[in-house]
């Protein structure tokens, strides 16, 4: 949904034919792919959406990763560590390492650092104190209470203990008014005691309206306190990130750019890096904030979605560029019959012995068992879309043996094994294995859940 708000309101936008201040990507831009060598992600609203992979990001990163570009990952989300954070990626078919994220709890975490904090009150989700810990700053938080907050309440309250040195607020979905006053108190208890937020980002879009986010609650803390303003905003587009993201991974600006969906955030930074912007529109700005945008802005570069990096071929259910009596041809064509529900044009690309190989234990159809089966789903229009985020295949003579790193929005990294034959003349799927790897750290776990449940 947001992929097809964001391409019409693109297409109005070209089609009003006005002098634009920044290059609109389409798709296959081969001069913007040569041009750079690192690409910074925003990641909500650009890689996925809550928590749902947006079509064609996992095959645009796979792409950029293959052609040798550096990847990293920058979010003003504070709720998740950098390790936690690669897991959200992989997950999601996004393959990252921990050292490949920064988000905003980490940059946070090292800011605090490099000012002598030891000690901090926090309001935040657990990624934010696990990185302020990592970096040896002792956590305090409001804590559990049943206690109705009221003003006998806040009487009662009593800051023991040691003063801290900040008050970090990150973006907390169980914060209350007892946590807010706490959070008051310690600035109020000493006027040297750092205001620092995780993040500026005032609200995030979800299903196309405003979800209030960390500015929100920075806002409410600041009037509540009196003291206005925070000290210090560590996340984009905080100058010290941009410097520290420069340094650390030894990027060239000239070279580099930041990919996001937010112009008061992600295309701010790119413009403290001194590098390119690349605004997608299927996050918070839209083709109007677009379209608003001033000449000599640091959003050089627009694009729909980001599956366009890798070409139109990359969004699931579009048609394919490989020819069509090709191992990818035949793959691509099966997999966008199976987004669109079109039972017929699946069924044409099966071999006569077809076996289809299912996540579940049970699933080993053959074709007649997976024709009544795709018929009956794909009657009702339920299809099923799996992103292809990489393919390799092999042959032997007539037989084509392949694999593919897949991605879908439920069950998030998938992997297919099959073989194609050649059946009539035509190259046929003779057999598709459907498989969720399972990482070898938990897979005695899953074995324990397996044998439990017999
Ligand atoms: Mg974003």
């Amino acid at each position: 949904m947001a992929i097809q708000r964001a391409r019409a309101g693109l297409d109005e936008l070209l089609a009003a034919k006005r002098a634009l201040p920044f290059q609109v990507l389409t798709g296959g831009d081969a001069a913007f792919l040569e041009r750079h060598d690192a690409f910074v992600f925003d990641c909500d609203g650009v890689l996925y959406s809550g928590s749902e992979l947006l079509d064609g990001a996992a095959a645009a990163v796979a792409a950029l990763r293959s052609a040798g570009k550096r990847c990293l990952f920058v979010t003003n989300n504070s709720g998740k560590s950098r390790l936690t954070m690669a897991v959200k990626l992989g997950a999601l078919g996004l393959a990252a390492t921990p050292e490949e994220c920064v988000p905003a709890s980490f940059a946070t975490a090292a800011a605090l650092a490099a000012r002598g904090v030891t000690r901090a009150f926090v309001v935040g989700a657990d990624g934010l104190s696990e990185e302020l810990e990592l970096a040896g700053v002792e956590v305090l938080k409001a804590g559990a209470t049943t206690e109705p907050f009221s003003e006998a309440a806040f009487e009662r309250v009593a800051l023991e203990g040691e003063p801290v040195g900040a008050v970090v607020v990150g973006m907390d979905a169980t914060c209350d008014l007892r946590t807010l006053a706490l959070a008051s108190l310690h600035l109020q208890r000493d006027e040297r005691c750092l205001f620092a937020s995780t993040n500026p980002d005032a609200f995030d879009v979800v299903g196309g309206r405003r979800m209030p986010g960390n500015g929100a609650l920075v806002a409410a803390l600041a009037t509540a306190s009196g003291r206005g303003a925070p000290d210090l905003t560590c996340g984009k587009p905080a100058p010290a990130l941009a410097e520290s993201l420069v340094s650390t991974f030894g990027l060239d600006p000239a070279r580099t750019v930041v990919v996001g969906d937010r112009v008061d955030t992600d295309m701010a930074l790119a413009s403290r890096m001194g590098c390119a912007g690349l605004l997608v529109l299927t996050g918070c700005a839209t083709a109007a904030d677009a379209a608003a945008l001033a000449p000599g802005c640091a959003t050089t570069f627009v694009t729909s979605h980001l599956g366009a990096l890798a070409g139109p071929g990359a969004l699931v259910g579009e048609p394919s560029t490989a020819a069509p009596d090709t191992v990818d041809g035949v793959l691509d064509a099966l997999h966008a019959a199976a987004a669109r529900a079109d039972a017929d044009a699946y069924l044409d690309l099966v071999s006569s012995d077809f076996v289809f190989l299912g996540t579940d234990a049970a699933e080993r159809w053959d074709r007649a068992a997976f024709e009544a089966y795709a018929r009956g789903r794909f009657e009702k229009g339920n299809g099923w879309a799996y992103e292809v985020v990489s393919r390799r295949s092999t042959a032997r003579g007539d037989v084509v043996f392949f694999d593919e790193d897949l991605a879908n929005a439920n069950l998030g990294a998938c992997r297919s094994t099959g073989v194609l034959v050649r059946d009539g003349g035509g190259l046929k799927v003779a057999q598709y294995s459907l498989s969720v790897p399972i990482p070898n750290a938990l897979c005695l776990d899953v074995v324990r859940q397996i044998r439990a449940r017999d």
